[in-house]
């Protein structure tokens, strides 16, 4: 899939307010920092599409993006915020935890993680939560350029072992580069290959 057009359609600081239409979805979560706003920006090959985490106040609110006409791309809040303090937390959770699992629309979500790392506790325990209600999801190996191809190839394949303790079967996993634009047409195609699927249903 080519990005024939990327817009900005709306941002909703409660799950209820998201668009109102059946237009897929694939949204895109992950521990602050790991480098969401920027892997949005390289797969929409626009620099700006999302603020990063340093933009105030945006990474507390669900955006949606409207790709090709055809499909929303969703940038999620960022989890993992335990400077935020406890009342903030709570509202991130819920915002996430009624998108996550009451959204119709959702048609995978993208847990990213970033390559470099062991591991962590709050990500297995999200993938964990996303098995047990049976959400559609797939890993993104973020910043595979901070280190060599080896390096990122002995990561990913620990971290999938750590996954086959609980899961029979593992879930697509992608490795991505927003510096150079690794991943990215291997995400594209397969938002695509989805995209075809549901059409022909
Ligand atoms: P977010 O909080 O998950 O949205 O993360 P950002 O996209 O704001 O990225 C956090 C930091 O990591 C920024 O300093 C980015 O420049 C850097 N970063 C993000 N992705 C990559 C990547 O693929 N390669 C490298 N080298 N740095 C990255």
């Amino acid at each position: 899939m080519e990005i024939k057009s990327a817009e900005f359609t709306i941002s909703s600081s409660r799950a209820d307010m998201c668009p109102k239409s059946d237009i897929p979805e694939y949204a895109f979560i992950g521990r602050s920092n790991v480098g969401k706003s920027s892997l949005i920006n390289m797969l929409t090959k626009n620099p700006k599409l999302a603020m990063t985490s340093s933009t105030p106040g945006k990474t507390l609110l669900i955006n949606h993006f409207l790709i090709n006409k055809e499909w929303f791309l969703v940038d999620l809040p960022g989890y993992g915020f335990a400077l935020r303090g406890k009342k903030m937390m709570e509202k991130i959770k819920n915002l996430i935890e009624y998108y996550v699992l009451e959204r119709e629309q959702l048609t995978c979500l993208f847990v990213l993680i970033d390559s470099r790392h062991e591991p962590q506790k709050i990500d297995l325990e999200f993938i964990e939560w996303l098995g047990e209600n049976g959400v559609p999801f797939a890993i993104i190996f973020t910043k595979a350029d901070k280190q060599s191809v080896g390096k990122t190839r002995q990561n990913v394949n620990n971290y999938l072992n750590k996954l086959k303790e609980q899961w029979e079967e593992l879930p697509p996993h992608f490795v991505s580069s927003s510096e150079n634009g690794t991943g990215r047409q291997e995400i594209l195609d397969y938002i695509d290959g989805i995209n075809k699927e549901l059409k022909e249903k």
